[in-house]
């Protein structure tokens, strides 16, 4: 069965343009590098270390001395060379600084968490249909090992249309009973955050998310938390779409990213039940490391803005996502 995923249409759901709460990040680490660029002196980090070189050079020695000692500096030398020293130190200290402050420390990310909701449907959904999360599976990909190492998955009970169609059951292969005795999402949502929090990811290790489209985060996470009253997740705002990755790094047309494609032209066979957001995350995951194994240095590329999901420039800085926190009620 042909998913629909691979038509991506824009978000149906579209929250009011002055839903703050929903920006992902108003202009700035959405769509620019928030770090200062090589040559890019109009940052503000240089405007302070032209204020610290200006008292620098009004010290004169026995001052340039004391300051020295006082940072644990060398303090022989001419006046000169304690400028010259100070003013290394200063510039060294206030460039990383910004970097750390901005998240440019520009190492890679520790783990890539691939998510890939399955929800409820109908053949040829209405116009304006309303998905409800019925899975939520994540799986963990350890990027220096380059392995799978662990995964989640918890079934969702749907409130709007609690009776699954016949056409979804025969899709995803969640039946009526899974659904029935699964908690709903807040619940769900809850579990998936504690199990982010014990892999200590967005705290000890720096860590993305990674997803096939552009569906699973702007439309069916968006869509969920709206109909569940929850904050959409900080989270989640921004991710790797691994269908754009995969057709930039290897210069392939769109209609050859689908996941069944981008597995086969890589010399893969989809493994388990396509439909089944387990299976389906795994598999994404196999091409993930697949990619990164091929040298590709997967990047966030899209973010959740106003409610629809929007490009994040190549060139931003490798940012990792923030630690997963507990969902809080909307109002
Ligand atoms: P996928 O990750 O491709 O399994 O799709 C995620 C969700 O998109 C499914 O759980 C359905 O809700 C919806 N979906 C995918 N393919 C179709 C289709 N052919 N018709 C209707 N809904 C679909
Ligand atoms: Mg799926």
């Amino acid at each position: 069965m042909e998913s629909q995923k691979s038509n991506q249409p824009a978000n149906e759901t579209s929250a009011s343009d002055n839903d703050k709460e929903e920006e992902c990040c108003a202009n700035t680490s959405c769509e620019q590098p928030s770090s200062p660029k090589q040559g890019d002196f109009s940052d503000p980090v240089y405007k302070e270390i032209a204020v610290a070189n200006g008292a620098i050079n009004r010290m004169n020695r026995d001052e340039l001395c004391a300051k020295c000692a006082e940072l644990k500096l060398d303090t022989r030398g001419v006046k000169d060379v304690l400028r010259k020293r100070l003013k290394s130190y200063y510039k060294k200290q206030k460039l990383m600084h910004s970097a750390a402050a901005n998240g440019n420390t520009d190492t890679y990310f520790d783990y890539i968490c691939v998510v890939d909701f399955e929800a409820t449907c109908e053949e040829n959904n209405p116009p304006n249909y309303l998905h409800e999360i019925i899975e939520f599976p994540m799986v963990l990909i350890d990027t220096h090992t380059l392995e799978i190492v662990d995964s989640f998955q918890e079934y969702v009970k749907p409130v709007v249309n609690p009776q699954l169609s016949e056409f979804c059951v025969k899709l995803t292969g969640i039946t009526q009973q899974m659904v029935d005795e699964a908690e709903t999402f807040h619940r769900v949502l809850k579990r998936a955050v504690s199990w982010l929090q014990e892999k200590e990811l967005g705290t000890k290790y720096k860590y993305t998310f990674l997803t096939d489209g552009s569906w699973d985060m702007g439309k069916f996470l968006h869509t969920q938390c709206k109909l569940s009253c929850i904050r959409y997740p900080q989270f989640a705002r921004k991710w790797i779409n691994i269908r754009k990755s995969y057709g930039n790094f290897y210069k392939v047309p769109r209609t050859q990213t689908k996941l069944i494609c981008m597995l086969e032209n890589l010399g893969m066979q989809y493994d388990g039940r396509p439909h089944c957001g387990l299976d389906d995350s795994r598999n994404i995951a196999r091409i993930a490391v697949h990619m990164l194994k091929d040298g590709c240095q997967l990047r966030v590329n899209e973010c959740l803005h106003s409610g629809e999901p929007r490009s994040v420039p190549i060139s931003a800085p490798i940012e990792g996502a923030p630690a997963p926190q507990t969902p809080k009620k909307r109002n």
